[in-house]
């Protein structure tokens, strides 16, 4: 695992911050969001230090992800939530404020449980055609 001494998910992993583990293997650590939005907000990090998904290599996705549904579970079965958002913040831009890569994993209990993840549907600004030349667009990249 290759960690980074001024990262602060890093820092956790290694003990030198105090968190509240929920989780721990060889590759992967699961703590407490500081901030819970909802009750049981939980962060799954790998412990190989990587950005964002941008950086991440298939073998660390597939570590992290693969822990998440019975963390997601573990969950359910704790508190049960009325459903789950999975999400990771890519970015500045898209809210990412740590710069280790981390899924939150934010139960929801109902609408006003504290976090908001709605957007404003736009199913009539693409035909066809335009859905598929933004296809192509992206797979053109995809080797
Ligand atoms: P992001 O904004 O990058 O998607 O998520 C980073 C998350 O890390 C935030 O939700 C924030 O509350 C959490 N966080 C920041 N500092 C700490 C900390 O020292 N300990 C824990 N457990 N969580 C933290
Ligand atoms: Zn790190």
């Amino acid at each position: 695992m290759t960690t980074i001494q001024n990262c602060l998910f890093c820092n956790i992993i290694q003990g030198n911050i105090p968190a509240a583990k929920v989780y721990e293997d060889e590759d992967v650590f699961a703590f407490l969001d500081i901030s819970q939005v909802t009750k049981g907000h939980t962060l799954v990090i790998p412990k190989t230090h990587t950005e964002n998904i941008y950086q991440t290599s298939e073998d660390v996705a597939s570590q992290v992800f693969a822990r998440v549904p019975r963390i997601a579970n573990a969950i359910k079965q704790a508190f049960h939530p009325a459903g789950i958002n999975i999400l990771s913040n890519t970015g500045e831009a898209a809210g990412q404020s740590v710069f280790h890569l981390h899924i939150h994993l934010i139960p929801r209990y109902d609408h006003t449980d504290g976090f908001n993840a709605k957007w404003v549907t736009h199913n009539d600004d693409y035909d066809t055609n335009q859905l598929a030349h933004i296809a192509s667009d992206i797979a053109a990249h995809l080797n």
